[in-house]
């Protein structure tokens, strides 16, 4: 975890001042249940409704420094959009699986994965920052909904259809 202090020191360390918005933000991440992970869109609206006007680029840049840094994980979930959540230190890298359907994510730790993700690393000279291993898979939901007979009439479950009408309005 870090303090107002610690990331100050590390921000500056590479060059970088601590900004109330960027203090906010981790802030927010350090809050966040374990296995809830966040979109830049998620995290503009979770700012809106606190009123904190933060512009979505300045969202965009400050993920992008931060993932950067280390401090952040950039996460290819679904489809759509990136998702972000704390970096925890190696060898503690952990997996997901994501419902294609309703983007529902299940966090796993698995030493396998990483020892093998080390070992191949290394046999190529180099070192390993990060391991993530995305499994894609359905969920009984989905699977009572009848998938995949009901993907041809452009069926998704309703947790899909609440994101996507909360893009919607983020692009208006
Ligand atoms: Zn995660
Ligand atoms: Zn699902």
């Amino acid at each position: 975890m870090y303090t107002k202090n610690s990331l100050k020191a590390e921000l500056n360390a590479k060059g970088w001042r601590l900004t109330p918005q960027r203090q906010l933000i981790l802030q927010l991440f350090q809050n966040l249940p374990k296995g809830r992970h966040l979109s830049a869109e998620e995290l503009f609206e979770l700012l809106e409704k606190r009123s904190e006007g933060i512009s979505l680029s300045t969202i965009y840049r400050t993920l992008k420094l931060m993932t950067r840094m280390g401090i952040l994980r950039e996460l290819e979930l679904a489809e759509v959009h990136k998702h972000y959540e704390l970096n925890t230190a190696a060898p503690n890298h952990h997996h997901h699986i994501v419902c294609t359907q309703c983007n529902m994510t299940i966090e796993f730790e698995n030493n396998m994965i990483t020892k093998q993700a080390i070992k191949q690393v290394e046999k190529s000279g180099l070192e390993l920052i990060d391991c993530q291993l995305t499994i894609y898979a359905i969920c009984p939901q989905a699977i009572r909904q009848g998938f995949p007979a009901v993907m041809s009439n452009n069926w998704v479950c309703s947790r899909a259809i609440n994101a996507a009408n909360k893009l919607e309005k983020d692009e208006e």
